[in-house]
């Protein structure tokens, strides 16, 4: 049988760190990047006597990304134990959550690329302790142990295996990271490991009721390295499949750099945790009252900013979408709107030349050095006819590299707009001049000619000629 006749399934369990200023249960910093094991006290290090406090704000940010993501919340949940020796884990169990999470039964609804909209349904969603990190030593051998992450709240969102795809797996994490950033119960750092994902994949003949044996491959935190690794891992799963073999279920480790799966000879499912209720730690009750108030001071979601942006300012569901996709592009866009009155022009700018130069640079949104009010009154300068787009494009690539008011970069450079008369006739009858066989071209109707001179113009003006005016007299010089 051929791919095509496979249908992959995936299902992602993402951990991300919440940014609460202490840890889970105990009042050490979370802060990244801190020299090793100056964030610890007796309770990360797990000193035997030592007592956890749960912290209530990971319950309060549980329950709010419970509420972003349409999950139930439940009344009654409890922490529990979960057992495991691991190095970087000095108490052997982990405190987590087993069968009375926080939250369960939500979904994220993603949309696929030919502009449908799919719910991917989430299991559950869990508060319980990072475990701390360990740092093999190049030179002398043997692994050093750093607790700063020990006890750093995370949250645990299991999707249900309803993703088909590793588009369809990409989008859903993009997804379910800008909701997070939304609700500002994480920084979503991927490259500090904020949020990482677990990714299962199996694959299945089309058709088929029952899924197949899954792989799991931990801790990815890229989309592209997560996307190559879905598509490889299917591959090679379709390959045994076709070859008579059978898939073990097996954690995985995949390798970015040469772009394979490995297995780690470890296999999850057979290893008994033996989880029980953690007797330290008292059960969580929730009130109504307490849930209806965090409901209720929930700041807008991207949904609801998706739909307003084509509502109120005509805007397409495309750009609607990739403006909403991160938070601080979506505040950015708001902010400049409200100064310069012209959505579709910031819209504009922000999805074509500062989305390109974030690419180019591989920046994030949020490194982006210039201000809303910079970016508008460079729109106001196009606006009012000071400068031509094509000058603001160049006034985008400055407010990149030395942002300050595009007025003041405009009169420095020189770059303001040439709408004098007598300035413009002159650089028409100028290129004119030059270029005897495009009149000619003009006059045998070739209409393109006229865009040929105006580009002339444009180019001998390094761009500040009115675009306009130039059009309006190279046709009356045409006509005559
Ligand atoms: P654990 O990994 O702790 O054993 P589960 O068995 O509940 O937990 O599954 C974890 C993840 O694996 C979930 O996100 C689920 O959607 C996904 N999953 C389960 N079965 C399959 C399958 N056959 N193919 C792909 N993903 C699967
Ligand atoms: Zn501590
Ligand atoms: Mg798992």
């Amino acid at each position: 049988m051929a791919r095509e006749d496979y249908e992959i399934v995936i299902g992602l369990e993402v951990h991300a760190e919440l940014s609460t200023k202490t840890k889970i249960f105990c009042s050490c910093p979370t802060e990244f990047g801190a020299d090793p094991n100056t964030h610890t006290c007796p309770i990360c290090m797990a000193m035997p006597g030592t007592l956890p406090v749960l912290n209530e704000k990971v319950v309060e940010y549980a329950v709010k990304a419970g509420l972003a993501t349409n999950c139930e919340i439940s009344r009654d949940s409890k922490n529990d134990r979960k057992n495991y020796f691991y190095p970087d884990l000095p108490k052997s169990y982990q405190i987590s959550q087993f069968d009375k999470p926080l939250c369960e039964h939500g979904y994220i609804e993603i949309e696929l690329e030919n502009g449908e909209k799919k719910k991917i349904r989430l299991t559950r969603i869990h508060i319980e302790e990072d475990a701390g990190k360990l740092n093999h030593n190049e030179f002398g051998g043997g692994s050093l142990v750093d607790l700063n992450r020990a006890g750093v709240p995370l949250i645990e969102i299991v999707s249900e295996p309803d993703i088909r795809s590793a588009k369809e797996a990409e989008a859903y994490l993009k997804k379910l990271k800008s909701i997070l950033e939304y609700i500002e119960v994480s920084d979503c750092k991927m490259q500090e490991g904020s949020l990482r994902a677990d990714v299962n994949v199996s694959v299945r003949k089309k058709g088929a009721t029952e899924f197949g044996t899954r792989t799991e491959m931990k801790n990815m935190n890229s989309f592209r390295s997560i996307v190559r690794a879905i598509e490889y891992e299917a591959d090679r799963q379709i390959d045994v499949i076709e070859e008579g073999g059978t898939i073990e279920q097996e954690t995985l480790r995949w390798d970015d750099v040469s772009g394979k799966t490995f297995s780690m000879r470890d296999k999850e499912d057979a290893q008994d945790y033996r989880y029980f209720p953690d007797p330290d730690l008292v059960a969580i009750r929730l009130s109504e009252e307490y849930i209806e108030n965090i409901k209720n001071n929930l700041p807008e979601l991207p949904e609801s900013r998706r739909a307003r942006y084509i509502q109120e300012f005509g805007l397409s569901e495309k750009d609607s979408n990739l403006l909403t996709a991160s938070k601080h592009l979506s505040n950015l866009f708001e902010e400049a709107q409200g100064i310069c009155n012209n959505a579709k022009a910031v819209a504009n700018w922000l999805l074509s030349d500062v989305s390109r130069i974030l690419n180019e640079k591989e920046l994030e949104p949020d490194q982006i050095p210039f201000t809303a009010e910079q970016l508008a009154k460079m729109i106001t300068l196009i606006d009012k006819g000071t400068i031509s787009s094509a000058i603001g494009k160049k006034v985008i690539e400055e407010l990149f590299e030395n942002p300050k008011d595009p007025e003041e970069i405009i009169k420095e450079k020189g770059w303001i707009q040439i709408s004098d008369e007598g300035a413009i006739k002159e650089v028409v009858m100028k290129i004119l001049e030059a270029n005897p066989q495009s009149i000619a071209d003009f006059k045998a109707g070739k209409d393109k000619a006229l865009g040929f001179l105006v580009g002339q113009a444009m180019k001998e003006t390094k761009g500040k000629a009115n675009p306009q005016m130039l059009n309006k007299m190279f046709l009356e010089e045409l006509k005559k």
